[in-house]
């Protein structure tokens, strides 16, 4: 069964009585989530146990975010989510156009114009075996959420903590994060280690020893006045956000370079920061207690935040809500 039956939906409505009384306006205001084409209330938003993006993780994704009514690089974000699934063979049976649109609808729908969008693409639902030809149609599943915040304000004005951990970034001839997929284990088991280490977050290293990403964010280095990102290479992902800032830095003058980066060099560097949809731009103060520069955001760092924080609000950058 792929959806909620009659029986659970009037189900849901007395448990909707007794949450907010018999007031059902209340319930109406419930967020909506987009399956297939169809929109759900949140707490009736279901798909089939048999949904091989349970199973097995088969599927790919994509995190991003709205700003004021416009959604930050949503045709880069499409495009990624295509491209994954086209390197794991996964048809989605909709067109961009028809994706990019359905976004929209959803954030219309929830009448959101700042909000995290969590957009799932899965095998879709098949049977026990792990044989994708088993599953005929993909499952598409757009939420949409008030804008999250990842870090306290407090947390990003100070700098965030973090650790390099023994988990290390898949490499690229496994379950390569260069595809944006549902296998998050590998970020997960990272995100274990840096909660039991008291710290805000975990770094990778690549097989060889090289500096890779954080869980869920790419890093930069900054030293002498140049900024440093890992290639992809390492096993990180081609991170959206990642893209935005290396263009900011090349725009407020300073020199990229795309390297490897050894842990010594974090250690050692002037200022580290993380960038991501969720993470923006996120200066880090700390890793594995060795104090980054001053211990407090540096001069580039906190000036990318800045420019970030435009950049996102600039209608050219993004996609309206409209
Ligand atoms: N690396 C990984 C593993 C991620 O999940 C993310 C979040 N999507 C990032 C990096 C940052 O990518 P983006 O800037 O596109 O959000």
């Amino acid at each position: 069964m792929l959806f909620c039956c009659k029986k659970h939906k009037s189900a849901s409505k007395v448990a909707y009585s007794i949450l907010y009384g018999s007031d059902m306006k209340m319930a109406k205001q419930e967020l909506s989530i987009y399956i297939d084409g169809t929109f759900y209330p949140k707490s009736e938003a279901k798909v089939s146990v048999y949904d091989h993006g349970l199973l097995y993780g088969d599927g790919v994704f994509e995190g991003i975010k709205a700003y004021e009514g416009i959604v930050f690089k949503l045709k880069e974000h499409i495009d990624r989510l295509y491209t994954s699934a086209h390197s794991i063979m996964l048809n989605i049976p909709i067109s961009r156009k028809e994706m990019i649109q359905a976004v929209v609808d959803t954030l219309k729908k929830n009448k959101l114009k700042d909000s995290y969008i969590r957009l799932v693409v899965t095998r879709g639902t098949g049977d026990l075996g792990l044989d994708p030809r088993k599953c005929p149609k993909a499952t598409i599943i757009i939420i949409t959420e008030p804008a999250i915040v990842l870090h306290s304000k407090d947390k990003i004005e100070r700098g965030i903590t973090a650790m390099i951990t023994w988990v290390k970034r898949d490499p690229v001839d496994a379950t390569s994060h260069e595809v944006k997929s549902l296998n998050y284990l590998n970020s997960i088991l990272a995100k274990i280690e840096s909660n039991a280490g008291g710290v805000d977050e975990a770094i990778c290293l690549d097989k060889t020893g090289f500096v890779s990403e954080g869980v869920a964010e790419n890093i930069f280095i900054v030293k002498d006045g140049i900024v440093v990102t890992p290639p992809t290479s390492t096993g990180a992902l081609r991170g959206i956000t990642r893209t935005a800032v290396i263009k900011l830095v090349e725009k407020l003058g300073h020199p990229m370079i795309e390297r490897n980066v050894t842990p010594n060099e974090l250690f050692t560097a002037d200022e580290v920061f993380f960038t991501g949809t969720a993470a923006e731009v996120t200066p880090v103060r700390e890793i594995n207690k060795r104090m980054i520069g001053e211990g407090k955001p540096g001069p580039v760092t906190r000036r990318l935040v800045e420019e970030f924080h435009k950049l996102v609000r600039n209608p050219k950058e993004g996609t309206l809500i409209k």
